[in-house]
């Protein structure tokens, strides 16, 4: 692709989410890339010169114009979409390790991220040391000589921690091995977490950067030799994302920039308006003072994001009623989208644990995850005083 002057890191971020990776203006020529579904293409034969394309290589146009999005977005001087945030995750770490290789992740991670890392990759003979991701010393000292890896997540699904990066991206680098973040929560719109030493920035495109709730996708950004390493794993395990799902996500990244800001707003607004309600024990949220990480996010992200936490008096009974009573927020899993998402970790991401495991997670029963969307936010205090009043309505 010719460089793409829309993708120059002098131009702000909304415009390069707007433009970054179009088609190349030219008379007659579509302003919108178009969807090109074919899985293989003319090759002149050896000699010619050209790379071989085919759609599971991530070489399709529209593979290669939402990575040049992806890439513009993050700074960084490559990026690739894949299938899945999975795919994304799985990808990377393979790329960079085999067996007898070590790995250090932060405690608070996806559940599908932590089942990779404590039940399948030690099938493959490697390891990894889940730290506290909260303590500075804790990463350096679970390096071993085999690390070859660290793994943070930011924030933290579903207590929202923020922490420093420096310490992770230090251990990483006195041990030769790659810094690789999980900013899924965070997008590029709160924080560019290359410019923070980040090696592989990792999203699961399924959320906020697609933004619709209607597709699965996952990214990688980072230098160009670390994304080609994932590209040959992509290839060789068939992650690819499909030219249909790499198109619309590249249509909902447009907006990106516009539907953070809001969505950075609305969690803010209901934080904000949810603390010392009746029947509400706790709000989390990093843009709260009450926060404990209130001030290591006040200085490096650029927005607080767009997911809050409650904890509601009267324990998991109340928050089922208080989710069953919702009208203009759905009651599901997943966050990111434009519409209002509320789900409780005890359901989902944290059923494996019992109470008490969670409990000692900062998750106790009544705990409920929302995904603000971009709802006018006096509807949504509407929906959720009504759904409160019909939580508490039951003795318990
Ligand atoms: C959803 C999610 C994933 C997994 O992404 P998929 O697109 O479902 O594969 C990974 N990390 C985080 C933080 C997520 O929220």
């Amino acid at each position: 692709m010719a460089p793409d002057p829309a993708a120059d890191g002098r131009r702000s971020l909304a415009t390069r989410a707007v433009h970054a990776g179009r088609p190349e203006a030219q008379p007659g020529g579509p302003v919108v890339a178009p969807i090109v579904r074919s899985s293989t293409f003319h090759w002149a034969g050896p000699g010619d010169g050209a790379e071989l394309l085919y759609s599971r290589y991530g070489n399709n146009p529209n593979q290669r114009s939402v990575a040049a999005r992806i890439a513009a977005l993050e700074g960084t001087e490559s990026a690739l979409a894949l299938a899945s945030g999975m795919a994304a995750i799985s990808m990377t770490l393979l790329a960079v390790t085999r067996a007898g290789d070590h790995i250090v992740a932060g405690r608070q991670l996806y559940g599908a991220t932590h089942t990779l890392l404590a039940g399948e990759l030690p099938r493959r003979g490697i390891t990894t040391t889940f730290v506290d991701p909260g303590d500075p010393g804790a990463w350096r000292a679970a390096l071993t000589p085999r690390t070859r890896a660290v793994l943070i997540e930011l924030p933290t699904n579903p207590t929202l921690r923020v922490f420093d990066i420096a310490p992770a991206r230090d251990a990483a680098r006195s041990a030769g091995a790659i810094l690789a973040a999980d900013m899924t929560f965070a997008t590029p719109v709160n924080i560019r977490a290359a410019e923070h030493g980040v090696d592989a920035v990792i999203h699961s495109a399924t959320k906020y950067l697609g933004g619709h709730s209607d597709l699965i996708a996952g990214a990688v950004a980072g230098p160009a030799e670390l994304i080609g390493r994932i590209t040959r794993m992509m290839k060789l395990y068939g992650g690819s994302i499909d030219p249909q799902t790499a198109w619309l996500l590249e249509r909902g990244m447009r907006t990106l920039p516009v539907r953070m800001e809001r969505h950075n707003r609305v969690a803010l607004a209901l934080a904000e308006w949810f603390t010392g309600l009746e029947g509400v024990r706790r709000v989390i949220h990093p843009g709260l003072p009450s926060h404990p990480d209130h001030d290591v996010a006040a200085r490096m992200l650029d927005g607080c994001g767009g997911m809050l936490s409650i904890v509601l008096e009267g324990g998991g009974e109340a928050a089922d009623r208080f989710c069953a009573n919702l009208e203009v927020a759905a009651a599901a899993p997943s966050l990111g989208g434009v519409e209002t998402l509320v789900s409780q970790p005890r359901h989902t991401s944290h059923a494996d644990l019992s109470p008490a495991e969670r409990s000692a997670r900062g998750i106790p029963d009544g705990f409920v995850r929302i995904s603000a969307g971009l709802e006018d936010v006096e509807d949504l205090k509407a929906d959720f005083r009504e759904a409160l009043a019909a939580a508490l309505s039951v003795p318990v």
